[in-house]
């Protein structure tokens, strides 16, 4: 089939894709240009993570993969994005095909856009697909691509590929406009939000002692244990330095202090190699409707001061601390 494209048509496209600021937004931007072509009957977007599991005394490692359906909508409970097509295609390949039909079109096809300091992404379209079209796809995969690997350099932070402190500011204010429609809760309900700063231990005597490659490797496996024990809809950030962010979704109070403290536990447990054992201190606070964003994290801050000054490796809410403490500054009197 001659496809027929016009100069203006590619033009136009590739403009829209190169004047978004972020990469939700660049995808949002790519997704509706797919879906305005009228051969292509569904399109979805996709973010893998995989998991890397290796059992003690074997060599061998399992593949663990999870799949989030773009955009991640945080006030939903599924357990995984089930697309069971995903999980089943090659990886190692840019793009999966289904079988052709008598006519010798394909009914789907899964784009690979990996290389980025992000998870591998996948775009999978339905419709019927000859050749000439999977061509021009695969051209406006590669310019998607390469804008997704600029967005990344810049919301990712390239030791532990999480998002960055800028990113944070974005996503906590897309949470804290969720929460502006809630101004009574039921804290006790599992549908609040937790903002959480988590701030390893004594961190510079990691740096002193053992120097800083080492220091890094401690800040990258801190990162992949937070993958791990944290679920697929909370949110994860390197904040800054040894400080972390987790926006931890859909959980009661007590739900979000024991997943707080089980990660806290699961870092003290660990054994990090010739560095040993490592500490952290987490403060959180519940995202509430009314406050912004910038205080918000400046109660989760005071709470991980005040678990800074009352012995480290642990978790403090600061709802927990007295009422009338919170209206003073915390660094300058004295507490209970
Ligand atoms: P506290 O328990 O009070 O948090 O003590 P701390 O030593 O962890 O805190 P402090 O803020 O005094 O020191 C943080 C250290 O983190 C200082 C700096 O050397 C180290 N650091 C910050 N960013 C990096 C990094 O990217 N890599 C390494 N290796 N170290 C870093
Ligand atoms: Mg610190
Ligand atoms: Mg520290």
């Amino acid at each position: 089939m001659n496809l027929n494209l016009t100069a203006q048509q590619i033009f136009s496209w590739t403009l829209q894709l190169s004047a978004q600021s972020d990469y939700q937004a660049l995808t949002h931007s790519f997704l509706n240009i797919l879906a305005e072509i009228p051969w292509i009957d569904n399109v979805a977007a996709y973010e893998i993570y995989t998991h890397e599991k290796r059992k003690p005394g074997e060599t061998s490692t399992a593949r663990e993969l999870l799949i989030r359906q773009f955009p991640l909508d945080f006030t939903r409970n599924d357990e995984e994005d089930h697309n069971n097509l995903l999980a089943e295609i090659d990886h190692t390949i840019d793009l999966n095909l289904s079988a052709q039909d008598e006519s010798g079109l394909y009914a789907w096809a899964i784009y690979s856009v990996r290389g980025s300091g992000g998870p591998e992404r996948a775009i999978h379209l339905e419709g019927a697909f000859d050749r000439d079209m999977l061509d021009l796809l695969g051209n406006l995969r590669g310019v998607y691509r390469n804008l997704v690997i600029l967005h990344d350099t810049k919301e990712r932070d390239m030791l532990t590929k999480l998002p960055n402190r800028q990113s944070l500011d974005a996503r906590l204010l897309q949470v804290c406009e969720h929460y502006s429609d809630y101004h009574v809760m039921d804290i006790a309900e599992e549908k609040s939000s937790w903002i959480a700063i988590l701030d390893i231990d004594h961190f510079k005597r990691v740096n002193d002692t053992f120097g800083h490659l080492y220091g890094d490797e401690v800040l990258l496996i801190f990162s992949q244990l937070m993958g791990k024990c944290f679920r697929y809809n909370d949110f994860l950030f390197r904040f800054g330095g040894e400080e972390f962010v987790v926006i931890l979704n859909l959980a009661g109070q007590e739900t979000a202090i024991e997943a707080f403290n089980r990660f806290r536990q699961a870092i003290a447990d660990y054994n990090f190699p010739t560095v040993g054992r490592v500490t952290v201190s987490i403060g959180v606070t519940r995202v509430d409707g009314v406050s912004m964003p910038t205080t918000q994290l400046d109660h989760a801050d005071k709470a991980l001061y005040y678990a800074k000054d009352n012995g480290r490796n642990r978790v403090v809410l600061y709802e927990d601390i007295s009422v009338v403490a919170q209206d003073n500054d915390l660094s300058e009197i004295e507490l209970f």
